[in-house]
């Protein structure tokens, strides 16, 4: 079982899919958080886009992230970067890094391995990020497009650096928010979008658990489905 989860920042994706990994038994894989584990790498090595694009490429191909803890701890090789790539630099850096088509090629591979080895161990894996139903599985059977409007969504990012001592204003999260949208909307490869066939949920009116409860009952459907198909073989 693959469940896949995108949507633009800020729209609860995260805390919606570590619960339903949690409740099936599943993976978690963020894979925003791979994406900027690259960035933080890219930022200490002090590349620049668009200058030292081939050598940014070159460092994804080579770097070890590691998802460990059900994808909760973020790690390069046995350093540990849970922290350093949530900070507001590291997040508006991603979007540029996440851009080059080569640093997604690769990511991709990486993320497809995991959710696979992980349905072999745990019966699923559930993914978010902006990509995931479109590009990385476009067969999920489970394909889900959050949104929320911006002023909750900045809401949500403002509180979360708070949470994390990162001194900001709401109109730092508004600013931050807008220009993440429109970098990852815009770009030429995997832009954010939904699959044709995906379930939107907008959470402004839900509560964290009513959003779960929601896709969990399209999951259950999904794996009684495949039940069903494999016991008429
Ligand atoms: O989800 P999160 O805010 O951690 O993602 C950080 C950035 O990584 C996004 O703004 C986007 O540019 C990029 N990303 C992506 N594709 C994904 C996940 C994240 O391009 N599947």
């Amino acid at each position: 079982m693959i469940i896949a989860i995108d949507g633009p920042a800020g729209a609860g994706k995260s805390t919606t899919a570590r619960a339903l990994a949690e409740r099936f038994g599943y993976a978690y894989i963020d894979t925003g958080a791979m994406y900027r584990a690259v960035a933080l790498a890219v930022a200490e090595a002090n590349l620049q886009v668009p200058t030292d694009n081939e050598r940014i490429a070159a460092l994804a191909r080579t770097l070890p992230i590691a998802l460990k803890d059900n994808g909760q701890r973020i790690y390069l090789g046995e350093r540990e970067v849970t922290a350093l790539i949530r900070t507001p630099e590291i997040g508006a850096l991603t979007s540029k890094i996440s851009a080059l088509p080569e640093v997604r090629h690769i990511i991709v591979q990486q993320q497809r391995d995991i959710a696979r080895r992980s349905e072999q161990e745990c019966g699923g894996a559930v993914l978010e990020g902006r990509d995931i139903q479109t590009v990385v599985f476009p067969d999920a059977p489970v394909k889900i497009f959050l949104t929320a409007d911006l002023d909750t969504r900045a809401q949500r990012r403002l509180q979360q650096w708070q949470e994390k001592g990162e001194a900001a204003s709401s109109q730092a999260a508004q600013q931050d928010i807008t220009a993440r949208d429109n970098r990852d909307s815009t770009r030429e490869v995997s832009p954010l979008q939904a699959a044709p066939d995906a379930e939107h949920i907008s959470t402004d009116a839900l509560t964290p658990e009513q959003v779960v409860e929601r896709i969990a009952q399209i999951v259950q459907s999904k794996l009684t489905a495949q039940q069903v198909r494999a016991v008429s073989l």
